[in-house]
């Protein structure tokens, strides 16, 4: 005999199979078994230079000193970033520096505040 999951939604133990379905008698939900959950993709951990988790919105310092690139300016080590937000990328933070404009930074060089 083989043991079927419980019911996701209800929780209830008294699922049956039904074709390549389960079914619930207590919620009516059917599902296909195996299918729930296993399409998520898994979510990014973007994590700061001290392995803290990053979340978008969050306010950020940095770490140490930076180059921009393409001038000669450089954010300073302690620069305040507020507002960033987390990207798919060699640069993940999209973000914006007073006196800087638009800027993309490393999650690894700055510190969640
Ligand atoms: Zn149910």
């Amino acid at each position: 005999m083989t043991t079927l999951p419980n019911c996701p939604k209800c929780n209830s133990e008294y699922t049956y199979e039904d074709g390549n379905q389960l079914v619930c008698p207590e919620c009516a939900y059917e599902w296909v078994p195996g299918v729930e959950g296993a399409e998520q993709e898994e979510e990014k951990v973007f994590k700061d230079a001290n392995g803290n988790m990053l979340q978008d919105g969050d306010t950020v310092t940095v770490i140490k000193d930076l180059k921009v690139k393409g001038s000669s300016s450089v954010v300073k080590m302690g620069t305040k970033v507020k507002n960033i937000r987390l990207v798919d990328g060699d640069h993940d933070i999209d973000c914006k520096i007073d006196g800087f404009g638009p800027m993309q930074l490393k999650t690894e060089f700055v510190k969640k505040i």
